[in-house]
């Protein structure tokens, strides 16, 4: 017969198949636990033992056979029950306990894996808040490093106006500065293009200054006295103010910008007939075995454009149409950018791939033999007998020095400015436009003076 529950072995009826699971020993299903197992009879009387007890010994013919045990009591029928009882009793102990431990396992496990999350957490945390703090060093470096550069322009803007103002304070003042020079050696009178003349033509060597009154015939903007304004690092300039090495340095691009933007602007213009006479009359004398200087102080190039390389010509502020290394890495003057150039880009030295600077004198520096023959053109005019200040204020730097110094020898000091500045000294003063008197007095000494 089939055991009701597994269905596989062949069970005794009585022991096994009509209980609900399988406990027999030999049982594919249960693996043999079990054993024991009390039916309870359906009356006392009637018990009959639950107890079987066979071997493989008594296995034969497909069937197992069963040793009968004695009858037992109603008391040890009660006593196994209550064994029973406490069996199954500790198996529910020991599931719950077991479901208690494994419950007890999940909740560590989660626990555990919790504190793993927490610790990835406060690690993270921990990363983040070094990262922070290293942001926070970064941006105070950051913040340090604005603040430096702000108390750099500040230094910057500070020394730029006490540059400006040193240079135009100086400026201001008249000769009167000079307080070694006074009406003891002799005051200025006016003269006439015959005096002027007559003053030239008896003298072999003759010194010319010029300024921007020259080229201003020509339309020319000047620096001085101009109300335009060039916007560099959020502040507006006057061009003179542009014009400083100091801007040079720390805005390049907007500087060099300027200087292109007053290029094309002087590029613009032609020479008139004041640079033409001017030229004229040093050519002329030179050529006729006599000595004549043309120094200017203007940058626009005009009279070097008729005069070439002639020697005679000083352009004591530079050529604005010129560049230089800024490094100073040689002494090569290269021509500035086309003038179509936008200057996207600052100008390059050619030689060593360095900031390249105009090749003019700038605010902020001083006179160079290298790069202005400066003290050649010094030297000329001390050694000429005849100077002659032609559309310049001369209040400072090169021409104040010059004037000085004549006044001082008593040489003949000739001036051409419709607004005279000259008070004392050998000092002839014409208070007329140089575009008039100029053309005039050259032609007459060319007619007058011959080899
Ligand atoms: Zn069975
Ligand atoms: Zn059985
Ligand atoms: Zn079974
Ligand atoms: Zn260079």
């Amino acid at each position: 017969m089939n055991c009701q529950s597994c269905e596989k072995l062949i069970c005794c009826p009585e022991h096994c198949c009509d209980w609900d699971n399988c406990r027999c020993k030999d049982c594919e299903s249960c693996g043999g636990i079990g054993g024991e197992r009390v039916k309870i009879p359906s009356s006392s009387t009637s018990a009959r033992s639950t107890n079987t007890n066979f071997t493989d010994d008594l296995f034969s013919g497909g069937l197992r056979t069963h040793k009968k045990e004695p009858e037992r009591s109603i008391k040890d029928i009660i006593q196994e029950q209550a064994k029973e009882r406490l069996r199954k009793q500790q198996i529910e102990d020991n599931l719950r306990q077991a479901e208690i431990e494994s419950k007890n396992q999940i909740e560590r496990a989660r626990h555990n894996e919790i504190i793993a999350s927490s610790k990835a957490a406060v690690e993270k945390n921990k990363q983040l808040l070094e990262s922070t703090a290293e942001t926070i060093d970064r941006l105070r470096n950051v913040i340090n490093g604005v603040k430096e550069t702000e108390k750099k322009f500040k230094d910057f803007q500070d020394e730029f106006d006490r540059i400006i103002n040193t240079g135009l304070l100086s400026c201001l003042g008249s000769f009167e500065e000079f307080t070694d020079i006074d009406k003891s050696y002799g005051i200025a009178r006016k003269t006439t293009i015959e005096e002027i003349v007559s003053i030239i033509s008896s003298h072999n060597s003759i010194a010319i200054i010029t300024g921007a009154g020259v080229s201003a015939e020509s339309g020319v903007f000047t620096y001085k006295n101009n109300s335009e304004t060039w916007e560099i690092g959020g502040k507006k300039l006057s061009l003179q103010e542009v014009m400083n090495i100091n801007i040079l340095e720390s805005n390049p691009l907007e500087f060099w910008q300027n200087i292109q933007y007053n290029r094309v602007r002087f590029a613009s213009c032609n020479a008139n007939k004041v640079h033409y006479a001017l030229s004229d009359f040093i050519q002329y004398y030179n050529n006729i075995g006599r000595k004549a200087s043309l120094i200017t102080q203007n940058i626009d190039g005009l009279d070097r454009k008729i005069l070439g390389k002639n020697p005679n010509l000083y352009e004591i502020h530079g050529n604005t149409h010129e560049m230089r290394c800024k490094l100073n890495c040689c002494e090569i003057i290269f021509p500035c950018p086309p003038l179509n150039d936008m200057i996207a880009t600052v100008p390059m030295c050619p030689k060593c791939g360095g900031l390249a600077r105009p090749n003019v004198l700038l605010y902020g520096e001083g006179y160079t033999e290298e790069w202005y023959r400066a003290e050649t053109a010094s030297e000329v005019v001390k050694s000429a007998d005849v100077l002659i200040i032609i559309g310049t204020q001369s209040k400072c730097g090169f021409p104040a020095q010059r004037i000085r110094e004549f006044i001082k020898s008593r040489k003949h000091i000739i001036e051409i400015n419709v607004e005279p500045v000259i008070e004392f000294g050998n000092t002839y003063v014409l208070p007329r436009s140089c575009g008039e008197v100029v053309p005039q007095f050259v032609k007459a000494i060319k007619s007058k003076v011959k080899k």
